[in-house]
């Protein structure tokens, strides 16, 4: 295949990920009607990880504004191709080492995988370095599985104090994967009741990025306001490139 799809392709891709975003729009609208919440308090993050720019113009196109990015260098080397970067939030979602702090304030609008106190100090230190001020979530780890990252329940009320007390960070709420193989209901309520427990100390902190593909649905039942949204609408990740 060429590097540069013939109109027919990108057509076609277009209609596939339209096609996605009204299924995945549709679950998000029937998944607030049950929980009885407004669909527009409920953001969708399409997560563009392993797709090409492309794609990214293409769903801007289709009123897209939220994009997820995991890894560094795929996601500064992508955003820095959009012809209408202005019109988007990049979210990054992925594991952070800190010496990739100074790299990812650059062109990431929102951090969610903020769980330990020395890339707090990392990324606050960057952004006053870039003149910039990042929203960041708080990952929280809702299984014993430390390997994905996030803090323990626990510690995560003094990690978001450190957070509060960081002059070039905004603290906007949590973050949450699901434990691998479970019911993801339980980790969500759970995730849900600790935003509360934040909450009184940092008013700010508002937001709750919970929920993927394959449970969206509960993340919407137990207060999600960020759904992280890969495969259903960009498709499998062989299926392209
Ligand atoms: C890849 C990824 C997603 C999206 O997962 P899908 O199952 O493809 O929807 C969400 N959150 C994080 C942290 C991810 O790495």
């Amino acid at each position: 295949m060429s590097d540069h799809p013939g109109n027919a392709e990108v057509l076609a891709r277009r209609a596939e990920l339209s096609a996605n975003l009204a299924t995945v729009r549709g679950r998000v609208d029937a998944a607030c009607r049950a929980a009885g919440r407004d669909p527009a308090e409920v953001g969708l993050v399409a997560v563009t990880k392993f797709f090409p720019a492309s794609d990214i113009e293409l769903l801007t196109d289709l009123g897209v504004r939220d994009v997820g990015e995991n890894r560094d260098r795929e996601a500064a080397a992508k955003v820095g191709e959009l012809t209408r970067r202005d019109q988007l939030t990049v979210h990054f979602i992925g594991q952070l080492q800190t010496n990739k702090a100074a790299s990812v304030v650059r062109y990431a609008d929102v951090i969610h995988s903020v769980d330990r106190p020395k890339l707090v100090t990392a990324l606050d230190r960057a952004a006053a370095s870039a003149s910039v001020r990042p929203a960041v979530l708080l990952q929280v780890c809702l299984d014993d599985q430390p390997g994905r990252g996030g803090v323990r329940p626990e510690a995560a009320a003094d990690l978001a104090d450190l957070i509060g007390q960081a002059e070039h960070l905004e603290l906007r709420g949590l973050m949450a994967v699901a434990p691998l193989g479970a019911d993801p209901a339980p980790a969500f309520a759970r995730l849900e009741e600790l935003a509360h427990v934040i909450r009184q100390a940092h008013p700010g902190a508002t937001w709750i990025s919970a929920g993927m593909s394959a449970d969206l649905e509960a993340a919407v039942a137990h207060g999600a306001t960020l759904l992280r949204v890969g495969s259903a609408i960009l498709g499998s990740r062989q299926s392209h490139r």
